[in-house]
């Protein structure tokens, strides 16, 4: 279990200062100067040597991630842009760092724009995050008026400047390029890629995007050193993370744990075990609702990490753990996410924007059990012929959480249209 003394973020509940001065008294803010001057070859190898994996859901190296970055610029600027748009349905450990830790953020966009020779950088927030953009932006300010940022921030010599933009409530505006085509002032519509940002990012200049947790963990990295962060969860999975817990779980959280601890464990020690007992347990969804659903059985002893629950059939994404008990009609869980997804599709690309409704309405007829057996079948073609034939990524997620429900409940969508044929159905979709 992660000690308190190993927490990065010491105020993820708000029980403490957010200000400058309460952040300085925690630790942040503590040889900023010194950390720059150490150099950008120097940040970029100890991120590497860390292990950190970027904490938005993809788990890229964060430290190769900005290695692509140009070394010298050919006249344009660099960028840096944090991703904080947090849609993903289940999803909420950044709005905790923005609204109660603001200053682990506001620190990492220093030290990261630093090492990738960027001297702005641009924070776009989820639309519906007013409270959130309101305590960033006071803390922002703050740090302007103390010195921190701006001119010689932190007195390190480097100017910098770093802007909040708030968003407008679009889910596609968390996928990187529709992020900075609606930073740029357009409508948030993924790009084709290549080119990389890192080649042509933001106004067409290298733009390197990263999630809130991912910058926000770098000052206490360089701090206490790789391979103190390297030592918490195994090889190639390490570090420090945000797990949040939703659901039917005793006492749903967001919580700080090493990486890699197993899902018992962590339900168990945070959020008081399952409501009904382990026994009552249906399915899980660990990491944001685009991926796969993991039955009840099957996650107990999975290991909450990129590696275990890859092994599981899913993916540690987000990080955020929907649990869902027995009481749960799965096949409504997972419609309503094919709502969702149908409704958030841009339209651009031909799979996505005919998959998703179609999908969508296939499962509206399954949630009722008005379908045929071999639908079941059609609709998993379907899925498939959406997955990786799309621009973006939100295809993939529209796809996954069907997959999942086909592969571990196909017996529970067969009863339903038996007993719908029979005349017994009770479901129906609101
Ligand atoms: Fe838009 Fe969907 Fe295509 Fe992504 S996959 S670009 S959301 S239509």
């Amino acid at each position: 279990m992660l000690q308190d003394k190993d927490r990065i973020f010491t105020n993820l509940y708000g029980m403490h200062d957010r200000t400058l001065a309460g952040a300085q008294a925690r630790g942040h803010w503590d040889g900023t100067a010194g950390i720059i001057k150490k150099g950008r070859d120097w940040i970029i190898d100890q991120m590497k040597a860390s292990g950190l994996r970027g904490r938005g859901g993809a788990g890229f190296p964060t430290g190769l991630k900005w290695s692509f970055m140009p070394k010298e610029s050919d006249g344009r600027p660099s960028y840096l842009v944090i991703n904080a748009d947090e849609s993903e349905p289940g999803t909420c450990k950044d709005r905790e760092i923005m609204r109660h830790d603001p200053h682990t953020l506001i620190e990492g966009a220093l030290i990261a724009s630093f090492a990738m020779n960027a001297n702005t950088c641009y924070i776009y927030i989820r639309g519906e995050y007013i409270r959130e953009r309101e305590a960033l932006q006071a803390a922002i300010d703050e740090a302007y008026d103390k010195g921190m940022i701006g001119k010689n921030a932190a007195g390190s010599g480097w100017d910098f400047d770093l802007f909040l933009h708030h968003g407008a409530g679009a889910y596609i505006c968390g996928e990187e390029t529709a992020l900075l085509e609606s930073l740029e002032g357009k409508k948030g519509m993924p790009r084709m890629k290549p080119p990389f940002p890192a080649g042509a990012g933001l106004y067409g200049c290298p733009t390197t995007v990263n999630n809130v947790e991912s910058i926000a963990v770098v000052p206490t990295i360089l701090r206490r050193g790789p391979e103190w962060f390297a030592g918490f969860g195994r090889a190639n999975n390490a570090g420090t993370k945000i797990f949040g817990i939703s659901g039917h779980v005793n006492n749903p959280c967001v919580v700080e744990e090493a990486m890699s601890i197993t899902f018992e464990e962590l339900i168990d020690r945070h959020c008081g075990g399952i409501r009904g007992g382990w026994d009552n347990l249906k399915a899980v969804i660990p990491g944001g609702s685009s991926v796969p659903c993991v039955t009840g059985e099957n996650i107990r002893d999975a290991v909450m990490d990129f590696d275990g629950l890859r092994e599981k059939g899913s993916s540690l994404g987000t990080a955020a753990v929907i649990v869902m008990d027995n009481s749960t009609d799965i096949i409504k869980a997972i419609w309503r996410l094919s709502k969702f997804y149908k409704h958030e599709s841009c339209g651009q690309c031909t799979p996505c924007r005919e998959g998703t409704g179609w999908m969508m309405r296939v499962m509206d007829r399954l949630v009722k059990g008005e379908a045929h057996i071999d639908e079941i079948d059609m609709l998993l073609s379907v899925t498939k012929q959406v997955e990786g034939h799309t621009i973006c990524a939100l295809g993939d997620a529209a796809a996954w959480p069907i997959q999942g429900l086909i592969k571990n409940f196909r017996g529970e969508i067969e009863d339903r249209i038996r007993v719908n044929k029979q005349g017994q159905v009770s479901v129906a979709a609101e």
